[in-house]
């Protein structure tokens, strides 16, 4: 059977880089297996739920490179989960029950003081249809619980190996509320099954989750898929992303000029045991990480890697790849300019610095005997048409006339043209600023 994977977020807020993580590492396992992805937006949440977060859902998956095969919402796909839930009922796998929270807290109270496990008692399934009748004509709205089976349920965990499970020690789950409305758990397995999902790959918060799910799939006579369970993202702090905080959301970091791949090769792998390091395409990335190189420690999204990590991959961005980036920004010179300054950029967009160096005007802070060195300079530069070589030819011949060496050469040079102290060669510089700027810098003239 062919791979199939899902990216399930619930359309709450804008996604973070934790749940990039997510997608990514569903992303990358379809394409290592030639696979399909699947994004299932939880929006039966209605209260919560927002189309504007689904668009923008979709909008920060194809920045990172993700383009699903298909999207899905939940809300369109009541009837599935009304027909798993009915199923269920006449398999005698969910039944309704009646307890208030507040008669529940009483017991589970009840339990503990007599070291019992807190565990549903099942009090709803030795009801009479007269019970059950009494308390609906008291207003009272059935939730329905699920029937775990008194059994383990094992499953091989493609992050965390063989996981055991004993359902017997938990409570039969509330799969619909008292006003009718799903929880999580219900349409996450019926959606699964019927859009054929093989693999599903998520968050360890998730893992308490599964056991229960692979009974339900059973109960469905569905196959359960594979499961993996990674580890997740936290800030430097240690607590745990929010959509709903915004906290490092995708957007921010995009609106922040951060490159996609700087963003995608940090979410997956950091917390791995491969070196954090910037991968220039998805695929790349798909040849380099796996399920069973994360670690089970959470991994700690650190803000300074992702800096390091831009600038690396920035630095090695050729002039195709960012061309109309730069034209947006008015940026000029072409090649020669990019090639000149991306080893001083962190983002694309400080180019845009440079090329305001490049234009001018500059305001060098030149004094002393610098001014008359620098008017000798301007005297000495060639004639148009530079050469390709005309910085060296015309250092060569400044050095000579004033007979400066190192930094006393070099640096009134380089805050006179660029109007700062350090930055990219001037070797590549000087041709882009031109003669007639030059000589106007030099000269203390603008
Ligand atoms: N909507 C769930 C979430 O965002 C999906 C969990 C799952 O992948 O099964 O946590």
């Amino acid at each position: 059977m062919s791979v199939t994977v899902r990216f399930a977020p619930s359309p709450t807020g804008y996604l973070h880089i934790g749940n990039a993580r997510t997608a990514l590492l569903n992303w990358l396992f379809a394409r290592r297996h030639g696979g399909r992805f699947i994004l299932r937006l939880d929006d039966t949440d209605t209260e919560r739920s927002r189309p504007e977060f689904a668009d923008a859902i979709v909008e920060d998956l194809a920045w990172l490179g993700i383009v699903p095969d298909l999207i899905v919402r939940q809300s369109e796909r009541r009837d599935i989960h009304d027909a798993a839930a009915d199923r269920l009922r006449g398999l005698d796998r969910l039944y309704p029950c009646y307890e208030t929270p507040e008669e529940l807290e009483r017991r589970r109270k009840r339990q503990l003081a007599r070291h019992q496990p807190p565990v549903y008692d099942r009090a709803a399934r030795s009801l009479t249809d007269a019970d059950r009748a009494a308390f609906e004509a008291e207003g009272r709205q059935p939730h329905w619980r699920f029937l775990l089976e008194d059994r383990a349920v094992t499953w091989d965990d493609l992050c965390r190996g063989a996981q055991h499970y004993a359902a017997g020690s938990l409570s039969d789950p509330v799969l619909i509320r008292g006003d009718g409305s799903y929880l999580y758990t219900l349409p996450s397995v019926a959606d699964d099954a019927d859009l054929g999902v093989t693999h599903v790959i998520r968050g360890e918060d998730h893992v308490t989750n599964t056991a229960v799910q692979i009974e339900i799939f059973e109960a469905l006579g569905a196959t359960p898929p594979v499961f993996a369970h990674h580890n997740l993202l936290v800030a430097a702090g240690g607590e745990g992303l929010s959509k709903r905080t915004g906290a490092l959301s995708l957007r921010s970091l995009r609106a922040d000029g951060y490159e996609p791949m700087a963003v995608a090769s940090l979410a997956v792998l950091i917390g791995s045991s491969e070196s954090v390091q910037p991968v220039a395409s998805l695929d790349a990335l798909a040849g380099i990480v796996a399920l069973d190189k994360l670690s089970r420690a959470p991994a700690t999204f650190d803000p300074a890697e992702l800096v390091g990590l831009n600038h690396r991959l920035v630095t090695d961005l050729p002039y195709d790849a960012v061309a109309g980036r730069l034209d947006e920004m008015g940026i000029g010179g072409g090649e020669a300019f990019w090639l000149a300054v991306r080893p001083n950029l962190d983002k694309v967009s400080d180019a845009l610095d440079w090329w305001r160096r490049v234009e001018g005007p500059v305001a060098a802070p030149i004094t002393g005997e610098d001014r008359a060195f620098l008017e000798t300079a301007a005297g000495l530069l060639p004639a148009d048409p530079w050469p390709d070589d005309v910085y060296a030819s015309w250092v060569g011949a400044v050095k000579r006339e004033t007979g400066r060496s190192g930094k006393a050469l070099f640096r009134p040079l380089r805050l006179a043209l660029t109007g700062v102290e350090h930055g990219p060669e001037l070797k590549a510089m000087l041709p882009l600023i031109g003669r007639e700027k030059a000589i106007l810098r030099l000269t203390g003239k603008g």
